[in-house]
């Protein structure tokens, strides 16, 4: 039997600081002395594909319950609190989804979050609306695009997404965010093992001397609704291997500390890939991301059961002080480690979905 997704108990503590607000001082870390770098913010748990790892039809179909538009942070309270973050050390923000490009008026979103200093703002995107919008975006001052991609092979793709849409919709998506200045563009491919694991290697010559950094991903036990099981996740050593064979890698450093995705490069100088081990190999004790969720709920971590929710303080007038520390508080009290301390029990547990929390 399907469990019914949830996105977080009715219950959800609400922030301590609603009747105590606590003085921010000193470096802001949390339990486990991890500071906060990166926001991903949801702007909308809506989405025009199906994925079958993240909103499977039969549980997100036509009578799903999305959020009414009166429950979504407004334009003007994201930026509000994305202002907060950054003052609290915020430096890269990552507007997600559900679809985000299905949220009405984007780019002046990014346009008023553009306007906040030292930030890198970025998005995830399944690609399809990037030839529409990719260029008022880029206007509105969005650095660059992640461009999610499970295969090269239409019948594949069809199956994993579910709902219809052909490869050549998101190449051209990839190649307007491109053309638009959101480069250089990451590809984001799930793997699944046994549903397109197959497409590695294409997946890897296709994207050779592109210029695009294409990027695997460990499937994962997010939410409760994806069906997860160990068999089907393919270890990143083993892509890592199966394009060695064809085209020789060799390892390099990370970009910055913290840095979620291993990376390797051709060593003809065709490029670079990276690998997201979420499952086989955790980087838990370098997790400095936060992610808001399109309610204006904080979630700590990924795999998180519940959520604070700053929208009631928000709604409640609370002002930047209030906010600012009940913001500094939830962080501090984090513990986070979900990836480390995985078991088969853990990824049965109700879970939030992806969509609503933000990917
Ligand atoms: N709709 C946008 C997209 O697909 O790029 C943004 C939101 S999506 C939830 C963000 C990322 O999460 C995508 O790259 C997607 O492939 C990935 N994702 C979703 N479910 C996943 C799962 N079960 N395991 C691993 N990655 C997953
Ligand atoms: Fe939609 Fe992205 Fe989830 Fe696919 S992964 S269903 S595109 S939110
Ligand atoms: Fe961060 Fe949670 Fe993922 Fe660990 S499991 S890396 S704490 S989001």
């Amino acid at each position: 039997m399907r469990v019914i997704p949830i996105r977080d108990a009715a219950t959800s503590p609400l922030l301590p600081e609603v009747t105590a607000p606590l003085a921010v001082d000193g470096p802001l870390l949390d339990r486990r002395g991890r500071s906060l770098r990166d926001l991903r913010i949801s702007v909308t748990d809506r989405c025009n594909f199906r994925c079958i790892y993240c909103m499977p039809r039969e549980v997100f179909g036509h009578d799903y319950p999305f959020l009414p538009r009166e429950a979504l942070l407004s334009f003007e309270e994201i930026t509000r609190v994305a202002r907060l973050f950054v003052a609290q050390g915020v430096r890269k923000i990552r507007i997600t989804g559900g679809e985000p490009l299905l949220r009405k008026d984007l780019p002046r979103l990014i346009e008023m979050l553009a306007g906040l200093d030292g930030v890198e703002l970025t998005l995830t995107t399944n690609g399809v609306l990037l030839p529409r919008l990719a260029p008022g975006l880029k206007a509105a001052g969005l650095h660059r695009v992640t461009v999610s991609l499970d295969a090269l092979d239409d019948p594949t793709f069809r199956r994993m997404n579910d709902a219809d849409f052909p490869v050549a919709r998101v190449l051209d998506g990839i190649a307007a965010a491109r053309d638009a200045g959101l480069g250089p563009v990451k590809v984001n491919m799930v793997v699944k093992r046994g549903t397109n694991d197959q497409g590695i290697e294409a997946m890897a010559n296709h994207f050779r001397h592109s210029g695009h950094i294409l990027r695997f991903i460990e499937f994962m036990d997010v939410g409760s609704s994806n069906g997860w099981k160990m068999d089907e996740v393919l270890p990143s050593r083993e892509v890592v291997a199966r394009i060695d064979r064809l085209f020789p890698l060799e390892p390099i450093d990370p970009n910055y500390e913290g840095e979620v995705a291993e990376r390797w490069r051709y060593r003809d100088g065709a490029g670079e890939i990276g690998v997201i081990s979420s499952v086989t190999h955790a980087f838990c004790s370098t997790c400095t991301r936060l992610r808001l969720s399109t309610e204006g709920k904080l979630y700590t971590c990924l795999f998180a059961q519940n959520g604070h929710d700053l929208r009631a303080l928000l709604r409640a007038g609370a002002d930047d002080e209030r906010l600012h520390a009940a913001i500094a508080a939830v962080w501090r009290q984090r513990e986070d480690r979900y990836s480390e301390i995985r078991t088969a029990a853990t990824a049965a547990a109700r879970k939030i979905e992806m969509s609503y929390i933000g990917g």
